[in-house]
């Protein structure tokens, strides 16, 4: 056997280091698509019923774990709902052979209107994101209303709202992560959030890149209050604050920085507001009793307008 120099070694040694612990690539100076706000009679528009018919829907189906029926199940009444309102589709799927579980394919789901920018390898200014999975739990039957139907609900009537403004429905492109949720019982850096990291990687590899994202989680129960991410820009802080108040949307600051899927989309240097339900004051978070019972239209309604009322006025 031939024995290989230690200089070699440790130069195949750094690289392997080097390619498990990168995050994505950062974007070159000129190549985010600029931004610009959106119509602000828009968020009057979003109606907090049509989004609970939304939920509600999808939450019929029942459980929408990674590849399960229920998932392909939840994507094709997307893909429907989308089309219906002019936006146009892209199924984003891939595997990942090392899962805490194994091997797992997972499948994100794309939409822009068919007003905004046709290629895929070219951004739209804004990214808004949810969850479409539901956590797969094996000893109860979990349907996950407010954690991944709440946010897709929102998702949905938010694309009804913008398709009436074309010029504003082409800023945006919307996204339902697959995976967010942990094999195991809690998100870790090796569980969890498999779409939004994939996804991730997918927009640095394109020719332009998005200026802002939004990532929307557990927006369907008022009782408990909202967070936003403490490591928003000040900007975004200072607009949420107010359309929140202007909403009705009770604000609360986090314990502490929340891992949901704006992480991985921040790692790209994406500026980014995150929006999600008090889910450690929820007794049902991850329990049989995420329903339909706990979801208000009311909450939604205050989620999908502050949104709008976000992009409306924001200057990233
Ligand atoms: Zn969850």
């Amino acid at each position: 056997m031939k024995r290989v120099p230690l200089a070699i070694l440790l130069v195949v040694a750094t690289i392997a280091a080097w390619y498990f612990t990168r995050g994505p690539k950062q974007p070159e100076t000129g190549t985010r698509v600029p931004f610009e706000v959106i119509s602000a009679d828009l968020a009057g528009q979003f109606s907090g019923e049509k989004a609970y018919s939304q939920v509600k829907a999808l939450v019929e189906i029942g459980p929408r774990p990674p590849e399960s029926d229920g998932y392909e199940e939840a994507l094709v009444l997307l893909e429907k709902e989308f089309a219906s309102q002019g936006w146009e589709t892209q199924r984003q799927t891939f595997t990942k052979a090392d899962t805490v579980v194994g091997a797992k394919s997972f499948t994100n789901l794309l939409a822009r209107h068919s007003a905004g920018e046709r290629d895929w390898n070219r951004s739209t200014p804004v990214v808004i994101g949810g969850h479409l999975d539901s956590k797969l739990i094996d000893s109860f039957k979990f349907v996950g209303a407010n954690d991944g139907g709440s946010s897709t609900g929102v998702i949905l009537e938010l694309a009804r709202v913008m398709a009436t403004r074309p010029a504003d429905a082409a800023k945006v492109e919307f996204v339902l992560f697959d995976g967010e949720e942990a094999f195991l019982p809690d998100i870790t850096p090796a569980d969890g959030l498999y779409g939004s990291k994939y996804y991730a990687y997918a927009i640095s590899n394109r020719a332009t890149w998005p200026s802002l994202g939004i990532v929307i989680d557990l927006v369907g129960d008022s009782r408990h209050g909202f967070y936003y991410n403490p490591e928003a820009p000040p900007s975004f802080a200072t607009t949420v604050e107010k359309v929140a108040a202007e909403t009705g949307l009770q604000l609360k600051r986090p314990p502490g920085p929340i891992i949901d899927d704006h992480v991985p989309l921040q790692n790209t240097g994406l500026p980014c507001l995150h929006l999600i339900g008090d889910f450690m004051n929820m007794p049902y978070w991850h329990q049989p009793g995420d329903t339909m019972e706990v979801i208000d239209a009311k909450a939604l309604e205050q989620a999908g307008r502050a949104t709008l009322k976000f992009l409306a006025e924001v200057k990233p």
